[in-house]
């Protein structure tokens, strides 16, 4: 398993940015771990060191269907601190699947309107990668779980 760290520019199929990483700081990750789409790891661990490339990754190998099932109303008597909720919020909720993050899409007098779809889920992602260094993971990074120093984690 590899470090890898990248810069990349996220765009969608309309040519908006909706992420990048920012000069200076880039993206690393720990290959073969999933901590990032499959879709865009099988491209990155093919390019050398310096090298540039755009990356189209369909949305089953980035986030995924929009799954219609996922939107669900719920009864705001059972939400906890329901007065206090808010369109754009986001919470944990229970579905066939386990845990995952909800949105709040919409409110009414009885119910609110949740999402637990990923933001970017059901669309097509178009990355401009460029590869700034690869080396191997350290143990540490391994027993972790995550990278250490430039574009990870400072502890
Ligand atoms: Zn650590």
């Amino acid at each position: 398993m590899k470090v890898y760290i990248i810069d990349y520019v996220l765009k969608n199929s309309k040519g908006d940015v909706l992420d990048k990483s920012h000069q200076g700081h880039p993206l690393a990750f720990i290959s073969e771990q999933g901590q990032i789409i499959p879709g865009l790891e099988k491209e990155i661990v093919t390019l050398k060191v310096g090298e540039e490339k755009k990356i189209e990754v369909k949305s089953d190998e980035a986030y995924g269907p929009y799954v219609h099932e996922l939107i669900q109303d719920v009864p705001l008597t059972a939400l906890p601190d329901a007065e206090k909720l808010k369109v754009g919020d986001r919470m944990w909720g229970e579905t066939n699947q386990g845990k995952r993050p909800f949105l709040v899409k919409a409110i009414n007098k009885t119910h609110a309107t949740m999402d637990g779809n990923h933001p970017l889920a059901g669309q097509d992602l178009f990355f401009e990668v460029k590869l700034v260094q690869v080396r191997d993971a350290t143990e540490e990074e391994l027993l972790h779980g995550h990278v250490h120093g430039p574009g990870g984690h400072h502890h």
